[in-house]
């Protein structure tokens, strides 16, 4: 009997090891006593070896799709106050289920400094990563400068498409510079490559209005808005900063349409 159970062992060890599994060792044994005692049947036992192993690979795949993202601090939509937001609360418990993601949707976050745009779109790109998909965070002048690097070395089109693979792009802070002519049109090329094939989400402290000068044309504007809004959800936020509430300052100055302001 010992001798058995020496070979199931040393079994076990040899098919964990092969499957790149070796969590399965350790769940089968702990888990066969608790079959024992509560008289599961084979195939409850096999289920639960089994579900262990896929939701220990999904959270360890999250959280490596999360350090790979570049979020610069980690923001949940648990965390989100949503008391000072509330006519977005509907929205963005709706975005939470992911299906914005398999759908190609963006998502548009639009509002004065300090009202949660950027918590948002870390915490849908959090959500994203639990879903298991790939997400890339930069601000609009980080996927800029990448890009045109991209651009002086020839390899444009090669960027574009290995972006693609990514199941979401975040494109933190659009309209706080304004781009040159060339900035504008690798912009547009980003947008038109995902365009109804992966997810955008996009934070801006301008109205939609606004864009015509930050990308220095309305055309170019015109059509990019076109093609992010056409399968989009637009969230507005509103009221005070969220980092100046009790500090006794009410508002900010107010947000020019042609430059954007900087409030860091
Ligand atoms: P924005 O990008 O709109 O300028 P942020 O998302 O950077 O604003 O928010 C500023 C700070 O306030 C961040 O630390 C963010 O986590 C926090 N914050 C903003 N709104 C909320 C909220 N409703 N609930 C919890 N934290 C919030
Ligand atoms: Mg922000």
């Amino acid at each position: 009997m010992a001798t058995k159970s020496t070979e199931i062992a040393k079994q076990l060890t040899y098919l964990a090891g092969a499957l790149k599994a070796p969590r399965i060792l350790e769940s089968a044994v702990r888990l066969a006593d608790q079959a024992r005692d509560a008289g599961w049947s084979f195939e409850d036992y096999l289920a639960a070896v089994l579900e262990r192993e896929v939701s220990a690979r999904n959270a360890s795949g999250a959280e490596l799709r999360m350090r790979a993202a570049g979020f610069g601090a980690r923001k949940t939509l648990e965390d989100f106050d949503f008391d000072t937001q509330p006519n977005v609360r509907n929205q963005v418990a709706a975005l939470a289920s992911g299906g914005f993601l398999t759908e190609a949707r963006n998502v548009v976050l639009l509002g004065p400094p300090g009202t949660g745009k950027t918590h948002l779109a870390i915490g849908l790109g959090v959500t994203a990563c639990r879903h298991g998909h790939r997400v890339l965070f930069a601000t609009a002048t980080d996927w800029v400068t990448r890009l045109s690097d991209a651009h002086r070395a020839g390899r444009l089109a090669a960027e574009l498409v290995k972006l693609r693979r990514y199941g979401l792009i975040i494109i933190d802070e659009v309209g706080y510079l304004p781009f040159e002519q060339d900035a504008a049109n690798l912009f547009f090329q980003l947008v038109s490559s995902r365009y109804e094939h992966a997810s955008l989400v996009l934070t801006s402290n301008l109205p939609f209005s606004g864009w015509g000068g930050v990308f220095g044309d309305q055309v170019v504007a015109a059509a990019m808005i076109d093609r992010i809004v056409h399968h989009a959800d637009v969230l507005t936020l509103k009221g005070a900063s969220y980092r100046l509430r009790n500090k006794g300052i009410d508002t900010l100055p107010s947000i020019r349409t042609t430059t954007g302001e900087n409030e860091n």
